[in-house]
């Protein structure tokens, strides 16, 4: 081969190309498809610059240094830690409030010890449901749940449920974000003989910058994502600057998931949000996938804040039963036990209900 041919592989098959300099189209041998030089010049010109920004990607790291600031001697000798001698939840308060039982699991043993071990927060989010709006909430989830083991309620624990602050890393991001689609067009053309399908190819490109404010990633392994998830979003409008004052009585849950294990996650929904803005404006073609991808990040900081959140564990038959309040905007979650000897009453009652009738409706059809 003479040197001015250059080797690409075929978009559609992957198969090798061999383009002879000043031709201005080409035809994949293997699967017959015809490409114009210029545009397939232009596609691998595409792909090298995606190539080299994913590596400028993979380099672009959050500041998570600065999240967080430290705490002095005086605020941290007013602070106490309670840990949980069943489940390990390690929970912070004021020297007046105390942890008479684990807000994960239910136990009632809380060892107290010195605070230590967690940064200050950077922000709060008050909390703006009462106690007594969060005791109704929850009594109103009791409420006409016929299946609930009569026990669970009488046991009548309205009352004991805590507020408790939520460590949660905010991220916030500036973007660069490309992306390539395969878009394709069908053209059906019906013949007396056939019917004839014409697929156009499109090779789309879309890139633009995008800004995220805000984006919550929880730095407790022991809160349930799902529930976290259902009690969103909170509003970070009404977030103040952190003063130790806000955590007279309630809890807050230490972190034990630290910004920089928590900025993956947070890569991922940018990643994932950016990429599908950039999708939704390929528009007009009978199919688009996605073939290439590089979200970079030019601005990435983080910071640690305290968010609201009602909370009661409730054992039953050793299992733990958690319901919670979002403690801002009142949104709740939660799971109930049900009794099995209630519901096998239910099925009872329906039998004895619908036989008659489903004998019924059998001595209509066989008379018939
Ligand atoms: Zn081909
Ligand atoms: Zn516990």
């Amino acid at each position: 081969m003479p040197d001015t041919t250059v080797a690409y592989s075929c978009p559609n098959c992957g198969g090798p190309l061999e383009m002879v300099p000043g031709q201005k189209k080409i035809v994949c041998p293997y699967c017959d498809t015809e490409f114009e030089t210029a545009a397939l010049e232009k596609l691998f010109a595409k792909k090298e610059e995606m190539a080299a920004e994913v590596e400028k990607a993979k380099e672009a790291k959050f500041d998570t240094d600065a999240a967080g600031k430290d705490w002095t001697e005086e605020e941290m000798e007013h602070l106490r830690t309670f840990t949980c001698s069943a489940c390990g939840a390690e929970l912070v308060c004021d020297e007046n409030t105390m942890a008479t039982e684990c807000c994960y699991c239910g136990n009632p043993t809380m060892i107290p010890s010195r605070f230590t071990g967690m940064l200050k927060p950077d922000f709060i989010l008050p909390f703006k449901k009462t106690k007594e709006e969060a005791m109704a909430a929850l009594k109103k989830f009791y409420e006409g749940k016929f299946l609930l083991p009569s026990n669970f309620i009488s046991r009548n624990r309205v009352e004991d449920i805590q507020a408790m602050y939520v460590p949660f890393w905010l991220f916030d991001s500036d973007v660069h974000a490309s992306a390539q689609f395969r878009a394709e067009s069908d053209n059906v053309i019906n013949t007396p003989d056939e019917v004839i399908t014409q697929t156009s190819i499109y090779d789309c490109h879309r890139e633009g910058t995008m800004q995220f404010r805000n984006i919550p990633v929880d730095g407790s392994k022991k809160m349930n994502d799902q529930y976290m998830e259902s009690l969103e979003p909170f509003d970070f409008s009404e977030m103040v600057p952190f003063t130790p004052g806000y955590m007279a009585g309630c809890l807050a849950d230490k972190y034990d998931v630290d910004a920089e294990a928590a900025a993956s996650r947070a890569d991922e929904r940018v990643h994932r949000t950016a990429v599908n803005e950039l999708e939704d404006t390929v528009t007009g073609y009978t199919r688009c996938s996605l073939t290439d991808e590089a979200v970079v990040k030019d601005k990435g900081h983080a910071s640690y804040a305290l968010l609201p959140v009602w909370i009661l564990t409730t054992r039953y038959q050793d299992k733990p039963y958690t319901f919670m309040m979002n403690g801002q905007t009142g949104e709740v979650v939660g799971f109930l036990p049900y009794d099995r000897q209630k519901s096998w009453m239910v099925l009872a009652v329906v039998t004895i209900v619908m036989l008659p009738i489903f004998y019924f409706l059998v001595s209509l059809f066989l008379n018939v």
